[in-house]
């Protein structure tokens, strides 16, 4: 048994927690806020993720928060029916894509955890590694130290300072308006529910339900020249929005109109770290791997790093946590570059839509995704064959 300490309480850190305890270690999770407040928006839970839930009882879960779109409708700007199937991806063996908000899911995690296992208003400010555990130092002045420190702490992670490596983020010439409608203000949305995307030139606009159908999440893809923050709840105007779609077709419009506030997301990639780990401290998630968002796997690799890792700690001890973090971040390290560089060719795809050949654009991301078996990889079934060949 170990005595666990998980920096972060986003996606990942939350998911490691629930499945680190299912082996029978103890855990707790510390988090920088207050509160867990339902900022941000939506995201899917890809079969990738789906079914490594549905090992600790949290695929119901999610079925009743989310929304399973089944298929989806592609159409270029005008509005006109691309003849594209199955976008973006082919059916996995693995189940159905779930689309959540993403505060809803954090809620669903923490409710599987015991309340005293999250301490909330614990910023970690500095992680040490002793001689066989880790010591974290937090903001307001407390330490706690642990047989293992988890670095799930996102984007501007300060757990990675301590594993002696660091990447600096750069800009990808694009950022994002997000914003969530009432399903009930959008006429085409109620006539078809499911998932829509919209090429055009440059810009992508795409829809889908989540919140059990009742929101539409809502995610414009413009150039940018100046690099908006990589932020969650930067606000935007609506106004800036519009003019990024002027002229495309009337359900575009009409979901822009509908919309009572957007927020601007700056896009940024990283490229791989080449380790993760020290004997007593490893990282998960963004911390480790943050990487574009247009393969939607952000969320799923935290999920899929979490439960490689809980697979590889199955009956571990202090004794034995350097050679199996190795074994974690050699098989995770693999698994998160490559996703991490197919999330990035199919960024390039959508940044060269043009008015020509769009249906050839859209069919070469699906088989981009398809071709790389990134939604049918089995995280547990890898970690375990990983920990059988050391
Ligand atoms: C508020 C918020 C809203 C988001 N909304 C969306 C969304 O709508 N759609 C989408 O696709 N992705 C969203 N993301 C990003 C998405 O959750 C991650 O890209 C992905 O889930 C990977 O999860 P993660 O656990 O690695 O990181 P995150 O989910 O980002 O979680 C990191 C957690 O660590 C905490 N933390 C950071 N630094 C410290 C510290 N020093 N000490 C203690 N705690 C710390 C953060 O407050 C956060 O709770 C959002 C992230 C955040 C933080």
């Amino acid at each position: 048994m170990l005595n666990i300490a998980i920096i972060g309480a986003g996606i990942g850190g939350l998911t490691a927690a629930i499945a680190l305890r299912e082996k029978g270690h103890r855990v707790n999770v510390y988090e920088q806020t207050s509160e867990l407040r339902a900022i941000g928006a939506g995201f899917g839970v890809l079969p990738n993720a789906m079914h490594l839930l549905a090992t600790v009882g949290l695929d119901e879960g999610v079925q009743r928060i989310g929304y399973s779109a089944g298929t989806s409708i592609v159409r270029d700007w005008a509005g006109n029916r691309l003849p594209v199937e199955n976008w973006p991806q082919k059916p996995s063996p693995l189940g159905s894509t779930y689309a959540v908000h993403r505060g809803e899911f954090q809620q669903l995690l923490v409710s599987k955890l015991p309340a005293e296992a999250l301490h909330l208003g614990k910023k970690a400010v500095k992680v040490h590694q002793l001689d066989d555990s880790a010591r974290v130092d937090f903001g307001d002045g407390t330490s706690i130290t642990a047989d293992l420190v988890i670095g799930a702490d996102g984007i501007r992670t300060a757990v990675q300072e301590a594993v002696g490596v660091e990447v600096r983020p750069t800009g990808e010439g694009i950022m994002a308006y997000r914003a969530l409608v009432p399903i009930e203000k959008l006429s085409w949305a109620l006539e078809d529910q499911r998932l829509a995307i919209w090429f055009g030139p440059q810009r992508t606009f795409l829809c889908y339900l989540v919140s059990s159908g009742k929101v539409m999440n809502v995610v414009g893809y413009v150039p940018s020249d100046r690099d908006a923050a990589e932020s969650w709840s930067a606000p935007g105007a609506l106004d800036e929005l519009r003019n990024q779609f002027e002229g495309w077709e009337p359900r575009v419009l009409e979901t822009i109109d509908a919309a009572e506030s957007t927020f601007k997301w700056g896009i940024f990639d990283r490229p791989s770290l080449p380790r993760w780990s020290t004997r007593s401290i490893t990282l998960l998630g963004d911390a480790a791997h943050a990487m574009v968002p247009h393969l939607g796997q952000g969320a799923n690799q935290a999920m899929e790093d979490a439960f490689a890792l809980a697979t590889i700690l199955d009956g571990a001890d202090p004794g034995s946590l350097p050679e199996l973090l190795k074994v974690y971040e050699g098989v995770r390290i693999d698994r998160t570059s490559l996703v991490q560089r197919v999330s990035r060719e199919a960024g390039r795809l959508y940044r060269d839509f043009g008015n020509d050949d769009m249906t050839k654009k859209a069919e070469a991301i699906s088989d981009l995704i398809t071709r790389n078996h990134i939604a049918g990889y089995d995280a547990i079934a890898e970690a375990a064959a990983a920990l059988a060949r050391r």
